[in-house]
């Protein structure tokens, strides 16, 4: 329409919600779809979580809340993080600087908005989590992509994102453990990455940890909340979804510095006032709660790892490397001889497997494949099954 804002054009999409329309599509026709294709955990909410949003409702929370969300929420989170980073003293939480927001998504698209703006760039993994290019592209700043390469295990590269950093630079945006590559940056990587910030104290960080609770094979999740030296600058994302199985709650929250944290909120009154006040007590509870579903989640999730990774290695003309964190593999595929998006398409018509296209989440992944090993053993047993069938 030509009298709508240009704006509206430049924003992309998470193409994992196209491939579930289509596959659910040809489920509804009666063929037999295995779903590898979206990014969230086939478990129920732990049953003491949706208990307490049930009685959230029973005892009549149906209005308001603050628009950061309920104190006693929010100092739960601050307890939270200092608990699993370890914080004390310099880098404790104060709950005063924690925003709930209705799921991850939300403080990816404020921080664009915050600095994003035509003149101004902006640093973002690829591939990576596909949010983040649109989001930047939406505000007018420049999207800058940070290659994450397979050699490195698709970790981050301090001494590459520190060299592309001009003095338009405005944010960086880094993401570890990674969607859609399972990468996780080794801690000598981000003290590197830490130390050289201090050369460009305009430069603001948002690091999204999503998946800082799911990691493998004795790997160690190193928090940016950690760093004293870059807390004035860091906006911290994490949340619900991944964790506790509720991405249907839409719940998250970010650590915003004291810049920063008025701003945020202020984005919250105009955007969604506050989030559902019933799955703010299911967030509660999650968070002081017993975490054995966390830990048996996680269990299962390593096991349907080592499967999968197993099963990938044995397609002919794929090569898929041991993935650190979060749920996700992400096999080279240039052997098979087919596109990222050939790969796809063909999976999901000829093999009936629901996978996403590694340019789905930049140019950057072309020549691989998104598995999400969110599915059952079996299931996984038996896509990779049909996959390597189609592919002999
Ligand atoms: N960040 C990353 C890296 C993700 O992969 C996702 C979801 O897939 C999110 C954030 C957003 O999660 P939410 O559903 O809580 O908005």
């Amino acid at each position: 329409h030509p009298d709508f804002a240009p704006a509206l054009s430049r924003l992309g999409t998470e193409s994992a919600f196209e491939v579930l329309a289509r596959a659910s599509r040809l489920q509804a026709e009666g063929h037999d779809i295995i779903n590898l294709g979206i990014g969230q955990p086939d478990f129920r909410t732990p049953e003491h979580i949706v208990e307490a949003g049930r009685k959230a409702l029973a005892d009549g929370h149906h209005g308001y809340t603050p628009a950061n969300g309920l104190p006693r929420l929010r100092e739960a989170v601050a307890q939270d993080l200092e608990r699993r980073h370890g914080l004390s003293g310099e880098t404790s939480v104060d709950p005063d600087n924690v925003v709930v927001v209705p799921g991850g998504k939300p403080t990816m698209f404020f921080a664009a908005l915050m600095f994003g703006r035509p003149g101004v760039e902006i640093l973002y993994p690829n591939p990576g989590f596909p949010i983040y290019e649109s989001v930047i592209s939406f505000t007018g700043a420049m999207p800058v992509p940070i290659a994450l390469k397979e050699e490195n295990g698709f970790a981050f590269d301090a001494a590459t994102v520190l060299a592309q950093i001009t003095d338009r630079t405005r944010l960086i945006i880094i993401n570890s453990p990674a969607n859609p590559t399972g990468g996780v940056t080794p801690k000598a990587e981000i003290d590197k990455l830490v130390a050289g910030l201090a050369e460009h104290p305009q430069v603001a960080l948002m690091s999204d940890e999503i998946y800082s609770q799911m990691l493998y094979g004795g790997r160690e999740h190193v928090s940016l909340l950690s760093y004293p030296e870059i807390r004035d600058r860091l906006i911290l994302l994490d949340g619900w979804s991944k964790t506790y199985a509720m991405t249907g709650w839409r719940m998250g929250f970010a650590v915003w510095p004291d810049s920063m944290v008025e701003h945020a909120t202020r984005l919250c009154i105009n955007d969604h006032s506050c989030v559902n006040a019933a799955a703010q007590f299911a967030g509660l509870a999650a968070l002081t709660g017993p975490q054995d579903a966390v830990r048996d989640m996680v269990a299962q999730f390593d096991r349907r790892r080592e499967a999968i990774v197993g099963a990938l290695n044995s397609v002919p003309g794929m090569r898929c490397a041991d993935p650190g964190g979060a749920f996700y593999a992400f096999p080279n595929i240039e052997g098979t001889g087919l596109t990222s998006k050939e790969a796809q398409d063909r999976f999901l018509s000829e093999a009936g497997v629901a996978t996403v296209a590694g340019t789905s989440f930049g140019a950057f992944g072309e020549g691989y494949l998104r598995f999400s090993y969110a599915n059952s053993l079996e299931n996984i047993e038996r896509a990779i099954d049909r996959i390597r069938r189609v592919m002999q």
